[in-house]
């Protein structure tokens, strides 16, 4: 019996696979892949004669029975996944009946499409003394919230917001970020396809016209939006710097020129 490994693909680029990811994929029997957004990765790395299917069509009954299939078959079984597993995936799903059928499986983490976007649009999701925290979420579609987990709680926090799987629902995320008291003119990025080569689109705006915005370019789906107070912090003229390359601050491998106040790494 094989393993089966869920290998995140990253957000689009092939090139940012992690190695671990490629080399499964050059040594796998199999690889069942996640719709257009992991092809090439998969296509690319394949050996010859490796089994390779796209699970666009198949339901999570058919998914799990191809991937028992082949690791009845195979050593290395690859379910390429976009981004990182851990999100917005089927990784419990698929684990559980691959568990009851008795088979290995493991997880190789991707580049997820929420550090692609920062990275495309040159952004800091953490900024010192305006935002250290990041929210990873969505807003309710076919998949509702948890209680507690509307976008207009979670954004009471006002720290930085990566929305998954809203770039439809805009609209709700207007109204939710408005309800916790957003301002109109707070900044939204929204990237297309990050990474994608020739195929990624940033569009920046506010929390007033960004849906707007996105109307007018054409941008419904695969699409990541970023709300937080540290965007485009590039071009502010004052930033409070990371205390970390202060010349008085001492830690591990530098001493400080006067003795540290507080907070040590
Ligand atoms: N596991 C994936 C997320 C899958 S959910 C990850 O870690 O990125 C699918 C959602 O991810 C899309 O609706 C979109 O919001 C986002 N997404 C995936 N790839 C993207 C990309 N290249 N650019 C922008 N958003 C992307």
């Amino acid at each position: 019996m094989g393993t089966v490994w869920f290998v995140g693909a990253g957000p689009g680029d092939p090139d940012l696979i992690t190695v671990k990811g490629r080399d499964l994929i050059a040594s796998a029997g199999a690889i069942l892949y996640a719709g257009s957004l992991v092809s090439e990765a998969a296509l690319r790395w394949a050996p010859p004669g490796c089994a390779v299917a796209d699970s666009k069509t198949m339901t999570l009954e058919e998914i799990s029975a191809w991937l028992i299939g082949q690791a009845q078959r195979h050593a290395v079984v690859v379910r390429l996944q976009t981004g990182d597993p851990s999100l917005y995936g089927t990784l419990i799903e698929l684990a559980q009946p691959l568990d009851a059928a008795g088979i290995d499986i493991a997880v190789v983490p991707g580049i997820s499409s929420a550090m692609a976007a920062a990275a495309s649009a040159v952004e800091s999701l953490t900024l010192p003394e305006i935002t250290q925290t990041v929210i990873l979420t969505r807003v309710a579609g076919r998949t509702p919230m948890p209680a507690g987990e509307s976008l207009a709680e979670l954004a009471r926090h006002r720290c930085t917001l990566c929305l998954f799987l809203s770039i439809t629902l805009l609209k709700t995320v207007q109204d939710e970020l408005r309800d916790a008291g957003w301002p109109d003119d707070a900044p939204v990025l929204v990237v297309h396809k990050a990474s994608w080569p020739g195929e990624e689109r940033i569009i920046r705006g506010t929390l007033a016209d960004i849906r707007e915005r996105c109307r007018t370019a054409r941008i419904n789906s695969q699409a990541m939006i970023i709300a937080s107070p540290a965007l485009g912090a590039r071009h502010w003229p004052v930033v409070a710097k990371s205390r970390l390359y202060d010349p008085t601050f001492t830690h591990r491998f530098r001493r400080g020129a006067t003795p540290p106040v507080e907070d040590k790494p």
